[in-house]
């Protein structure tokens, strides 16, 4: 095997410990009879290896987790006003555009209207419109108390 597909080998599996026993012994007759390898492994031990081995994880000041706290606390509460508010907006919303309908249902419909009895409805204020129009306003008396006060 060459050296840099052993050292590849060293600073991943080798490293890792994940080797087979025999990949293991390859590698490891390789580090003894190769200098240049074996200056690697050691280089790879001291700068990125033994370092790391000795770290402890380390305690967090309280101060520190009461900041993460007020965070997660703050980001939660708009989302509780988000869930209830456009909830009771879209009730609200609701509610008014049935009433609203319900208005117009009782103002507009006539079910005894039939197509023939409309046509007949629209003619007759078309007639009326033509009579209002047409002719000076002493032939259309409805007598009603404005035309009386202004009559
Ligand atoms: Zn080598």
């Amino acid at each position: 095997m060459k050296c840099d597909k052993i050292r590849n080998i060293i600073k991943t599996d080798y490293i890792d410990n994940e080797l087979d026993d025999l990949s293991k012994a390859e590698i490891e007759r390789h580090i003894d009879s190769c200098n240049e390898c074996r200056r690697f492994l050691q280089e790879l031990k001291n700068t990125s290896i033994n370092p790391l081995r000795n770290l402890q994880p380390s305690e967090k000041p309280d101060y520190i987790w009461n900041l993460v706290r007020d965070r997660v606390e703050r980001r939660e509460a708009p989302r509780i006003s988000l869930l209830i508010f456009p909830r009771l907006a879209y009730a609200v919303a609701i509610i008014f555009l049935f009433f609203t309908m319900g208005l117009f249902y009782h103002r507009f419909y006539k079910p005894d209207m039939t197509y023939e009895s409309a046509g007949g409805y629209i003619e007759e204020h078309a007639r009326l419109l033509a009579d209002l129009s047409g002719s000076d306003s002493d032939s259309v008396n409805f007598d009603t108390r404005i035309e009386r006060f202004f009559l």
